[in-house]
């Protein structure tokens, strides 16, 4: 099983540990994802689990960013992306936050800063992990904005989705996978119970966003998911394992 969004860099002394109780309970690949190109993500995974990184400048870093920080952040992403262990672009996007993306200001420049990540994305050939918070439209809008010059992108997927289902069709239509994370866990997360039986069993990935999330509930995330959508944890299991492997084709569970 895989877990395709975790920041294993935050998970702190007890790392190892915790991934150890993870590939017990069956996850076997991990996507470590980056919030900041000049800090690389990486640390040594324990046996039994293998593991690929995204690398790339989370929108709710640039508020403490000046213009020049986010130029050098954006050309070391230029530079690491082609580090071989890199499987995906990410994360990036749009959060419309409280004093992350709540004004124009901030909007256009996380607007600015998303559509060259998806540029360095068609450019190296890899797949795009999208944050989506508040700003579904407009995130939406920039990508269709880069397929019109760029064509599709290899891949693209939304971390963490907790959006209506006709967001997710109009994702899903767009060639977007899904990834569910620990909002499937809360039951008074309406709008996603209700997106999760909608989607396409080759349109959705499982995460858990660890930390705080620990890595080994990416179970749990996987059995609320199979009740949702009516089918076997096997089957949950093994159809999100297959979608995470076509489309982080580059990490090593995927050869
Ligand atoms: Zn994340």
């Amino acid at each position: 099983m895989w877990d395709t969004h975790l920041h294993l860099d935050l998970l702190g002394d007890g790392a190892v540990a915790q991934l150890e109780v993870a590939r017990d309970v069956g996850v076997t690949a991990l996507v470590g994802i980056g919030v900041d190109p000049r800090r690389p993500a990486r640390i040594a995974v324990p046996a039994g689990l293998t593991v690929g990184y995204a690398v790339g400048l989370h929108p709710q870093e640039l508020p403490a960013l000046s213009d020049d920080d986010v130029d050098v952040a954006m050309r070391a992403l230029d530079v690491r992306v082609r580090e071989p262990d890199i499987v995906a672009v990410g994360e990036c996007g749009l959060d419309g936050r409280k004093g992350i993306g709540d004004d124009d200001t901030a909007l256009a420049r996380q607007r600015r800063v998303f559509a060259a990540h998806l540029d360095v994305a068609a450019r190296e050939g890899l797949p795009v992990v999208l944050h989506g918070v508040r700003r579904d439209a407009a995130m939406l809008e920039v990508l269709d904005a880069h397929t019109a010059v760029c064509g599709p992108l290899v891949g693209c997927v939304w971390h963490g989705y907790s959006g209506s289902k006709d967001t997710a069709r109009a994702a899903v239509a767009r060639g977007v996978i899904i990834s569910i994370g620990f909002m499937a866990l809360e039951p008074r997360a309406r709008r996603l119970r209700e997106a999760i039986p909608s989607l396409p069993d080759d349109g959705f990935v499982l995460e858990t966003d660890a930390p705080p999330l620990a890595p080994a509930r990416l179970a749990e995330v996987a059995a609320a998911v199979a009740a949702l959508r009516g089918q076997s944890v096997e089957h949950v299991k093994d159809m999100s394992s297959k979608t995470a492997a076509r489309l982080f084709s580059r990490h090593p569970a995927a050869r």
